[in-house]
């Protein structure tokens, strides 16, 4: 028999829904996320041995999120480990086992275990790409995924002048979260142009009608656009990063930009440089008000 109904590998927002979901159908669940917090990605926050100050400041949808951890806390039958990281997973006749070892990642105290589920549901999310250009390894340039990271994660703003560059909506959370963490966006720079934005976003338009909050997120962002004076320019691609920082430790001092075909680069799913100039990010820049 198995040890649990449905496992699944990830406390993000597609993890938490499917628990949740699973166990209005009386289904027992366990959720292994190797992170010390769940949230994921769209919920990444302060831990509660150092919270913050204004949580919901940078999120979106920040009380779903609370519904799901109560939802966890008061429910014996759905359990959530942290600090959980699934290393192998293994086919069985009518199971699947999971392998995962936990605990603090440079811990000595680390355990292994071996968990079997009926059903196993991978939640594991998304990472950065990127495309290289010249340039895409200097200091001072990061990938929005990262610079999102340390916003919401550590409160670090990644610098003073930020310029924002790459394909798809992610540009728009990164723009909100770096302008709440202190940073000055002195433009963004999407590399679809608009005709291709707009068949994309309005293909099916009728299917927005079910995203209803997403689309007020997205008029939130806008509305950061206008306040801070940012620049949002589509069909722009980055195709080179002039600096000399690389030996001497200084940050991007100069950009060349092209106005390129509609998504000739970049355009990936979830792509973003961003770079950054004026301060490297420390710890001591926190910004932990927010
Ligand atoms: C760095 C980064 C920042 C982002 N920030 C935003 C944002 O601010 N706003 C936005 O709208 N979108 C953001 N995105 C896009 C994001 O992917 C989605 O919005 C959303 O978080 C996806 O939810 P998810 O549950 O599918 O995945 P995620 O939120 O990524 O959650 C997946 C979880 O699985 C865990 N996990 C992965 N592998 C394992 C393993 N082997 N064992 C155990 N646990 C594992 C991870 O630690 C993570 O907590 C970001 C993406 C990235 C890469």
């Amino acid at each position: 028999m198995a040890d649990v109904d449905v496992l699944i590998v990830g406390a993000g927002p597609a993890g938490l829904a499917a628990a949740t979901s699973a166990r209005r159908v009386g289904a027992t669940v366990r959720v292994l996320e190797a992170f010390d917090e769940s949230g994921g990605q769209f919920w990444r926050h302060l831990p509660a041995t150092r919270p913050a100050g204004n949580e919901p400041r940078l999120h979106h949808q920040w009380q779903r999120y609370q519904q799901f951890r109560s939802a966890v806390d008061a429910d014996p039958a759905l359990t959530l480990d942290v600090g959980a990281h699934v290393w192998a997973i293994e086919h069985r006749d009518d199971a699947v086992r999971v392998n995962v070892v936990c605990g603090d990642v440079d811990g000595t105290g680390r355990r292994r275990e071996s968990v079997t589920a009926n059903s196993l549901i991978l939640a594991t999310g998304a990472h950065d790409r990127a495309l290289p250009v010249p340039g895409w390894t200097l200091p001072g340039v990061v990938t929005a995924g990262a610079a999102q990271a340390m916003a919401k994660g550590e409160r670090i703003a990644i610098g003073d002048r930020v310029v924002i560059a790459g394909a798809g909506p992610f540009l728009f959370p990164v723009t909100e979260s770096l302008r709440l963490a202190g940073s000055t966006v002195v433009g963004v720079y999407e590399a679809a142009g608009f005709r291709r934005l707009a068949r994309h976003w309005l293909a099916r338009p009728w299917e927005l009608r079910s995203a209803t909050t997403k689309m007020t997120e997205l008029a939130g962002y806008f509305g950061t656009h206008l306040r801070g004076r940012i620049p949002y320019r589509p069909g722009w691609g980055v195709v080179a990063i002039n600096g000399t920082g690389a030996t001497t430790g200084s940050t991007v001092n100069g950009l060349l930009w092209a106005a390129l075909g509609a998504g000739v680069v970049l355009v990936i799913g979830l792509a973003g440089w961003l770079i950054a100039r004026g301060r490297r990010p420390a710890k001591s820049q926190s910004n932990t008000h927010l």
